[in-house]
Order: C-alpha cells, then sequence, then structure tokens
C-alpha cells in the first residue's frame, strides 16, 4: 500500500471570521451581520450534537438514498485508455444530484432554529428544487426567488418547484438571471429573519455559508474515501468534479485535502471561448473582487462591473466561486481547468455510449477533461470522479446541440 504524506493545517480553515487566505469574509449590510452570527451560533451548536448528526443521517440514508455507489467504471476507462476511473454516484440521489445534501441539512438546521419559512435563490432551479422538496417534506413555507429569464428557459422546473407547493418569484432587476436573484433573496431575509431561513445552494456567500455547505456536501468525499480505500486498499491519484460555486467539488475533495499525493482538478465551464462574456470560468479567468457576500475570485470588468457568463449547462453558469476554491487555486493545493460546451457534450455522449449513464451537463465537463488528464497523469493512475448528476434534465437541450447524436 503506498503512503500519502498528510499534513499542513493551512486547510482546516476557516478562521473565525470566516476567511480562506485572502478570501471569504462577510461582506453584508449592518442588519444581516446579526442573522449571520445567530446562524453560525446554531450551526456550530448543531455541528457538536450527535443527535443532529444521527438525524440528517437518517433522512440521507432513507430519504435521499445515501451511501450512493462508487462504481468502477471499466469501459469509460478502457475507451481513454490509461486511467482507471471510479464515478460517486450521486445522479443516483432523490431528486437527481447532490443538492439534496445540502438542503436536507440546511432545512433541519432551519427546523431547529424555529424558522418556518425557507428562502433560497436558483439558476436553472435544481437548487429550487431540492429546497422545495426538503420544504415540502418538513412542512416548511418555501419563497424561490429566480430570474424572470431562468423562469421561461427552465419552465418545467418552475412547475416543479409550483407542484411541491412552493412559490416563484421571477425577479425583474439587473440581466433577471442568478446573481439578480441571489441578492433579491438576501434583500428579502433582511427583512424577515426572524421568521425565515436563507437556504444556500452552494459553497459561496458570506460566512457560514462557505463552511456550512462544505460541511453538508462532505458525505460525499466522506464517502468515497471509505469506498476506495475498501476497493483498491489505497488512496486515489486524483479526484476529478465540476465547479459551479464549487459545492459538488468542494464536498469530494475536502476530506482528501490533507492527502498530498492526492491530486484534485475542478472543471469549469469554458462556454464557446474564453473572451469575456463567452464562458463561467471564474476560477481560470477571475479576479479577485466581493460578490454576494463574500471575497473571492470573480468574473467582472475593469470597473468591477460583473460580465455576463454563459454556458451549456445551467449549473455552471454563475460569474462567482466559493472562496475556499479560491483559496486552494492560490496555494496551488488544486488546480482548474475550463472545458468548452463542445467538449462536454462529448463526454455526455461517451459516458452514455460506455457506461450506459447520461450524465447531467455540469459533470459531463469533467468527463470531457478526462482525455487530457489521462496525458498529464501516469499510466494506470487512479481516478475518482464527482458525477453530481443525471442528465434527465438535460436531455432537450442535448437533442438541440446533438440533432445526429
Ligand atoms: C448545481 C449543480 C452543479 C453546480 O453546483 P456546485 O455548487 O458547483 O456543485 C453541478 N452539477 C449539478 C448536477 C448541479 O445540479
Amino acid at each position: 500500500m503506498r503512503s500519502h504524506r498528510r499534513g499542513s493545517g493551512r486547510f482546516t480553515g476557516p478562521d473565525r471570521g470566516g476567511h480562506f487566505g485572502p478570501f471569504g469574509g462577510k461582506f453584508v449590510p449592518e442588519t444581516l451581520m446579526a442573522a449571520l452570527d445567530e446562524l453560525e451560533t446554531a450551526f456550530h451548536k448543531a455541528r457538536r450534537d450527535p443527535a443532529f448528526h444521527d438525524t440528517l443521517n437518517a433522512y440521507l440514508r432513507h430519504y435521499a438514498g445515501r451511501p450512493t455507489p462508487l462504481y468502477g467504471a471499466t469501459r469509460l476507462s478502457r475507451a481513454l485508455g490509461g486511467l482507471r476511473i471510479y464515478l460517486k454516484r450521486e445522479d443516483l440521489l432523490h431528486t437527481g444530484a447532490h443538492k439534496i445534501n445540502n438542503t436536507l441539512g440546511q432545512a433541519l438546521l432551519a427546523v431547529r432554529m424555529g424558522k418556518r419559512r425557507l428562502i433560497a435563490e436558483t439558476g436553472a432551479g435544481q437548487h429550487g428544487v431540492a429546497t422545495a422538496t426538503v420544504a415540502a417534506h418538513f412542512g416548511l413555507q418555501c419563497d424561490v426567488f429566480m430570474g424572470e429569464k431562468d423562469t421561461k428557459r427552465q419552465a418545467l422546473n418552475v412547475f416543479r418547484m409550483q407542484l411541491l407547493g412552493a412559490r416563484v418569484i421571477p425577479v425583474t432587476s439587473g440581466t433577471k438571471t442568478l446573481k439578480d436573484a441571489c441578492n433579491e433573496a438576501l434583500r428579502d431575509w433582511v427583512t424577515n429573519v426572524r421568521t425565515t431561513y436563507y437556504c444556500l445552494g452552494s459553497v459561496v456567500g458570506p460566512h457560514p455559508y462557505p463552511l456550512m455547505v462544505r460541511e453538508f456536501q462532505s458525505v460525499i468525499g466522506k464517502e468515497a474515501r471509505r469506498q476506495i480505500l475498501q476497493a483498491e486498499g489505497r488512496l486515489p491519484d486524483a479526484l476529478i468534479a465540476c465547479v459551479g460555486g464549487g459545492s459538488n467539488a468542494m464536498g469530494l475533495f475536502h476530506p482528501f485535502v490533507k492527502d498530498r499525493g492526492v491530486r484534485m482538478i475542478g472543471v469549469e465551464a469554458g462556454g464557446t471561448g474564453l473572451r469575456p462574456g463567452e464562458h463561467a470560468a471564474t476560477l481560470v479567468k477571475g479576479t479577485p473582487g466581493v460578490l454576494h457576500g463574500a471575497r473571492s475570485l470573480v468574473l467582472q470588468d475593469r470597473h468591477g462591473q460583473i460580465l455576463e457568463t454563459r454556458s451549456i449547462a445551467a449549473g455552471l453558469d454563475y460569474p462567482g466561486v466559493g472562496p475556499e476554491h479560491a483559496f486552494y487555486r492560490q496555494l496551488g493545493r488544486a488546480r482548474y481547468a475550463a472545458v468548452s460546451d463542445r467538449l462536454a457534450l462529448e463526454g455526455c455522449r461517451l459516458l452514455a455510449r460506455t457506461e450506459g449513464i447520461i450524465p447531467a451537463l455540469e459533470p459531463a465537463h469533467a468527463i470531457g477533461y478526462l482525455k487530457q488528464l489521462a496525458n498529464r497523469l501516469p499510466k494506470h493512475s487512479l481516478v475518482v470522479l464527482g458525477l453530481s448528476g443525471r442528465g434527465d434534465k438535460d436531455v432537450e437541450t442535448i437533442a438541440r446541440a446533438l440533432p445526429d447524436v
């Protein structure tokens, strides 16, 4: 068995103020400081309470479908020639993606805090659906903020949320997309903080959200660590996952962060090219700035105006990224690459044809990167890929982009 050096406290952050090196923190109006403090206190109390973990674990198991399999994708591996790839099957979870890990944790926290109303922001609607799902399950009122443009592009998810009993509030400010929905959710929280819990969808936003969402998503990496040790008797050489806000990647990466021999690769949306407005590759192309309550890397112009983003994968289409990823990039602990729409579609088809699994377009970006990865790693390297979601939601988009399959 190969030994892996463990070490460096640098990766155990954030500090008490929520900083990961120069990134993170709380950049919010004074009126939200008290709400964030209340949330932080409740979270740390829950985190230390074995009863909270027992309850959450029971829901993850019996309601969401954990543990998810770690599947040795031998046909995919053979097609790529060289790597030995395992897939962490978050696509098999209830609601079709990893997002339920986080919304279950936060809903339980809301119930503990005595809040009767959940609010959430959503872009494509995936986090909105996962929030509406747990709100229904725990009998909470649920309002989801969604850019008006997105409500039209993602009408089916709007209906799903409504079917689950949530109200979808179209946001008409700015570009009428996800970043405007985030602003509106924060604004609502300021006004209704006594009764309302803000269920944020990724490892972004002000402290304690990046820490909290990481904790709830780390179940992915903890399971994968145990499963790969059982299957192979050693740790993987590399982890690879797609990065939108960064929650599924952080959930997979974090339990391995002190294992210095395990490489980490995050794959962002390269869209149609790497000029401004054509992509959503924040870690590859962003610059330091403040967005949605935290300092991180941001896609912005010289004047600090947020740039438009684009990606074939709606879940990656966001101009910010979690502060902990920005820190890992700075330290060189993780590496980040951009994969184009076209290459992601190829990845999608490759997994469908070799393994009989249609991935969501978000993790299809990670699959699309595997050929390049195979050229960079020694032959027979062991790789765990985070398959964050299933492709059902994307079939129409894929059909339009690949008319001749
Ligand atoms: C939302 C979503 C993502 C992107 O969000 P992260 O916070 O970066 O994980 C990735 N994959 C799927 C399937 C999603 O629904």
